[in-house]
C-alpha cells in the first residue's frame, strides 16, 4: 500500500533520509520509533509529499507519487495525516472541520458530508461536540476531531506523527482506544509514537530508525525482546 524505494533526502548538508526501503502491505500497522532527529517526521512528510525526496521512489496503492499539480491533490486525499498539534481551524465548528475537505476535493454534496462527518464524529465518540469550536474542546477530543477530520477524505492510509504527545497523560488511551479501533478495522498505517503500549499491542511490525536510516525493521515481540542493533538497545534502554 506504501511502498518507498532507495528514498533519499537531504536539508542542506544533512542527509536526514538514507536510501529508505518500506513496504507497507494493506491493513498493516507499522510504528516508527527512534531518537529526536532520526527523521521520523520527515518520512512521514515525504509520504504525501510535504517534503520533496532528492531520489528513490515513494508509491501510494501502486501509484507513483506525483511531484505536483492535481494528480498530487487526488493522491495527499488519499493519504490521511495527524499530528501532534491538532491543527483544526479554529473558526470553524467541530462539523464544519470534517466536512471542509470532502465538500472542497470531494465536491460531495452538503448532505451527504454532513452525514457522513456526524457517522465519523459518532465513531471517534464527540458527535455531542459537533457544534463546538475547537478551542472548548479538550485535547483528546481535539485530537479525535483531528482524526475523523482525516477519514472524512476516505483516506487509503492514515500516518500518525506523535499523535498524544501533545496530550495530558488522562487523554492518551481515548485516542490510542480511537487508533486501536481503525487498526483492528483494517486500516493500513504508519505511527510514529513513543507509545510502547501501543506498538506491542496494535503494530504488526516496529520500524527503528537512527540518523536518517532504518536499522531495524521487526516483529513487535521481537524488536522489544532482542533488539539486534546497539542503537536499538540503547535507544530501549532508555525509554524502557
Ligand atoms: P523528533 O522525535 O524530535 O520529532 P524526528 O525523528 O521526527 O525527531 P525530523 O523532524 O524528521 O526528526 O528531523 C530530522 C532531522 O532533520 C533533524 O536533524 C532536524 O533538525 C532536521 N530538519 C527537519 N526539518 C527540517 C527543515 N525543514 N529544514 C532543515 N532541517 C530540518
Ligand atoms: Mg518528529
Amino acid at each position: 500500500m506504501i511502498r518507498m524505494a532507495s528514498v533519499d533526502k537531504h536539508f542542506g548538508d544533512l542527509h536526514v533520509l538514507r536510501d529508505i526501503n518500506l513496504d507497507v502491505e494493506p491493513g498493516q500497522v507499522v510504528v516508527v520509533l527512534g531518537p529526536s532527529g532520526s527523521g521520523k517526521s520527515t518520512l512521514c512528510r515525504t509520504i504525501n509529499r510535504l517534503e520533496p525526496i532528492d531520489s528513490g521512489t515513494i508509491q501510494v496503492d501502486g501509484t507513483d507519487l506525483p511531484a505536483e499539480g492535481k494528480a498530487l491533490a487526488g493522491l495527499r486525499a488519499d493519504v490521511g495525516m495527524v499530528f501532534q498539534s491538532f491543527n483544526l481551524f479554529a473558526h470553524k465548528t467541530i462539523l464544519e472541520n470534517v466536512t471542509l475537505a470532502p465538500l472542497k476535493v470531494r465536491k460531495a454534496n452538503k448532505g451527504e458530508a454532513e452525514k457522513n462527518g456526524l457517522a465519523l464524529l459518532e465513531r471517534v465518540g464527540i458527535a455531542n461536540q459537533k457544534d463546538k469550536y475547537p478551542a472548548q474542546l479538550s485535547g483528546g477530543q481535539q485530537q479525535r476531531a483531528a482524526i475523523a477530520r482525516a477519514l472524512a477524505m476516505k483516506p487509503k492510509v492514515m500516518l500518525f506523527d506523535e499523535p498524544t504527545s501533545a496530550l495530558d497523560p488522562e487523554m492518551v488511551n481515548e485516542v490510542l482506544d480511537v487508533m486501536t479501533t481503525l487498526a483492528s478495522e483494517g486500516m493500513t498505517m504508519l505511527v510514529v509514537t513513543h507509545e510502547m503500549g501501543f506498538a506491542r499491542k496494535a503494530a504488526h511490525r516496529v520500524v527503528f530508525m537512527s540518523d536518517g536510516e532504518i536499522v531495524e525493521d521487526a516483529k513487535p515481540e521481537a524488536f522489544f525482546s532482542s533488539p539486534t542493533s546497539d542503537r536499538a538497545k540503547d535507544f530501549l534502554g532508555k525509554i524502557l
